[in-house]
């Protein structure tokens, strides 16, 4: 399996679309990985995770959406779900794309796509309602999605996602998970499933949030549980992302701050092979 995180910001980007504080100006002089997009990510080509206002940004910067079949997403935030561009999907916008794009999603997701992209036949979304805790294949990948901690207004999803015997858990935008998903994890863990690859929400940076997201303290909190109940392999790496600026630290600020607690920084661009 093989995982490219095309973003790695929260919402409004980092520097922030309009946002003239400290922490964005140092991150326009430094540039490099402290220069993030929103989040996403892709997995083999041929799945995604969200599609957010960056995704055409993120595609001239050699994601090759031509390749996308599935589209998995967390929740209806306007970071994670952009309508407009996926309408580029159909003649005249676009040519080629005679299979439908399946497209997965909580129930607000589907109802927002729905109007819009009815028909598969002219190139548009094959569109498909998840729900918590029922595993589905899409393709030859099995996606079971698992309740987050974020927007009560709508079911937030974070997804466990395998695919040639490796597993990932796509683990944003969430504070600390519900005990619901702790229970599914554990059951899962004890039928001697492990995960290889884990994201893990750091929307808040250094700083200390439990819940909707969550800062280095929370995030390595779960993962020490993910190793308490065996849900992750040895090896397993694990990975913070959805960063926002005001957290403050660059990358490699974060990457110092990190370390020490068994988790890797992402950045844009971040290539993980798993197996
Ligand atoms: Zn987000
Ligand atoms: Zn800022
Ligand atoms: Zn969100």
């Amino acid at each position: 399996m093989h995982i490219r995180l095309l973003g790695t910001a929260a919402a409004e980007g980092w520097p922030a679309v309009f946002c003239s504080c400290a922490h964005c100006d140092r991150a326009r002089a430094a540039g490099g990985r402290s220069v993030r997009t929103r989040s996403s990510a892709n997995v083999d080509g041929a799945w995604q995770f969200d599609f957010g206002p960056d995704a055409y940004a993120q595609a001239l910067a050699g994601n090759d959406l031509r390749a996308l079949r599935h589209l998995i997403f967390t929740h209806s935030h306007e970071d994670h779900l952009n309508p407009a561009d996926l309408g580029m999907r159909r003649p005249p916008f676009a040519h080629g794309c005679d299979e439908p794009l399946h497209v997965w999603g909580n129930d607000r997701v589907i109802g927002i796509l729905a109007p819009h992209f009815s028909d598969p036949a002219r190139g548009g979304l094959a569109l498909h309602a998840l729900r918590p805790f029922e595993a589905i294949g899409v393709g030859d990948a099995t996606l079971i999605p698992l309740l987050a901690d974020h927007d009560r207004n709508e079911a937030c999803l974070i997804h466990l996602f395998g695919r040639g015997g490796r597993w990932l858990l796509y683990g944003h935008d969430t504070g600390i998970p519900p005990e619901s998903t702790w229970g599914y994890l554990a059951a899962w863990a004890a039928q001697h499933h492990r995960l290889d690859v884990v994201l893990l929400d750091c929307t808040n940076g250094p700083g200390s949030g439990r819940e909707n997201h969550m800062g280095l303290p929370a995030a390595a909190e779960v993962r020490e549980r993910l190793l308490q109940i065996g849900a992750a392999a040895p090896g397993a790496r694990f990975v913070a992302t959805h960063f926002s600026h005001n957290g403050g630290l660059l990358h490699d600020e974060l990457v110092a701050r990190a370390a020490p607690l068994g988790l890797e920084v992402a950045y844009d661009g971040m290539e993980i092979t798993a197996g």
